[in-house]
């Protein structure tokens, strides 16, 4: 197949969808990869150093999203600088893009999700003037300030740990009771008086004329209000599915992700779902991997009937 048609086409820039083209190009078949903007990376194009990455020392996410394209590019993976925003069903499957309409025997959706953000009043208002959400890009506009970060899961404390490195104190306000992430960072956050937690706690204002001044946090339980005192505030309170491009015969969870068989196969066939988009998902890079190169080899299985 040549030109606008292919054996498999790979949707997203993450590290599912780079390793997903990876995959079924070592297998033999026909690959066009669909990468936003032409940059790779997508949720850790910014993390200086992953955690959980099996490696011989640290890497950063843009440096290993970077060298899978260029294998990719020497395995013959046809890369496309574009969006898909629409998917058409059939026994060839067609994408529309804003460049062009490609064909695909399979499809491969690896289009990740995205931070979400705070719909409480100043939140929008201050984004870009203290509310943020990268550490490893804004963290050292805050040697010792204080910060606040919302979120209790493996990226609000993993950026958390990362602001350590500049910020006098780290207040972290989470709405359970415990944190749902890694032990390594939970005891390194316990261990440290800088920290300061906020169990069963919401940000609902964020303050500031100019830039962040104050965050008011409510307690969920007594329903007392407190303004903590702040120049940042990072957020990382859960992710919203990149899976507008796929139609409704396409089964999604209650949080709009999508659903998948033991194959990642979708509930459209030859549709499959890898990563971050996946409903059941585990959230660690090493699983969107695995997920990856079992559909990648699966559909490229298919290719060669
Ligand atoms: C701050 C932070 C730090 C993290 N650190 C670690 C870590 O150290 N170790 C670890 O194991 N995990 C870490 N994670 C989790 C990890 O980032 C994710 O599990 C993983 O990146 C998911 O990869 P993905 O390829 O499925 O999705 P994504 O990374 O979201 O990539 C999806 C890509 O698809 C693109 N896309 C979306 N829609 C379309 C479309 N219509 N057409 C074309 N392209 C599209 C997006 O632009 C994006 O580039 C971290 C997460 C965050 C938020």
């Amino acid at each position: 197949m040549a030109g606008t048609s292919f054996d498999i086409a790979v949707i997203g820039g993450g590290i599912a969808g780079l390793t997903a083209a990876h995959h079924a190009a070592l297998a033999g078949a026909s690959v066009v990869h669909f990468v936003e903007d032409g940059l790779p990376g997508g949720l850790v194009i910014n993390v200086g150093a992953l955690d959980g990455w099996p490696a011989a020392g640290p890497v950063g996410g843009a440096e290993l999203a970077a060298g899978l394209m260029g294998q990719n590019e020497e395995l013959g993976v046809t890369l496309v600088p574009s969006r898909i925003d629409r998917l058409e069903g059939g026994a060839t499957r067609t994408l529309h893009g804003a460049d062009g309409v490609w064909r695909a025997r399979q499809v491969i959706l690896a289009t990740g999700a995205t931070l979400k953000t705070l719909d409480v009043p100043g939140a929008e208002r201050l984004a870009g003037r203290g509310v943020s959400q990268c550490a490893w890009c804004d963290g050292g506009l805050y040697r010792d300030a204080d910060v606040v970060v919302a979120g209790g899961g493996d990226s609000a404390l993993s950026e958390a740990l990362h602001l350590g490195a500049f910020a006098r104190t780290i207040t972290i306000v989470t709405r359970g009771e415990r944190f749902r992430a890694r032990n390594h960072y939970v005891s390194r956050i316990a261990s440290d008086e800088r920290y300061h937690l906020r169990w069963a706690s919401e940000i609902v204002e964020v303050s500031g004329a100019d830039g962040v001044e104050s965050v008011r946090v409510r307690d969920r339980e007594s329903g007392t209000h407190e303004d903590i005192p702040c120049t940042g505030l990072f957020v990382f309170v859960g992710l919203t599915p990149n899976a507008g491009l796929a139609g409704p015969e396409i089964a999604r969870d209650a949080g709009g992700f999508l659903v998948t068989d033991a194959n990642f196969e979708a509930a459209a066939p030859g549709v499959f779902a890898i990563g971050a988009v996946r409903s059941g998902y585990g959230g660690r890079l090493t699983q969107a991997v695995g997920e990856a190169t079992t559909a990648a080899e699966i559909a490229a299985a298919r290719c060669e009937s």
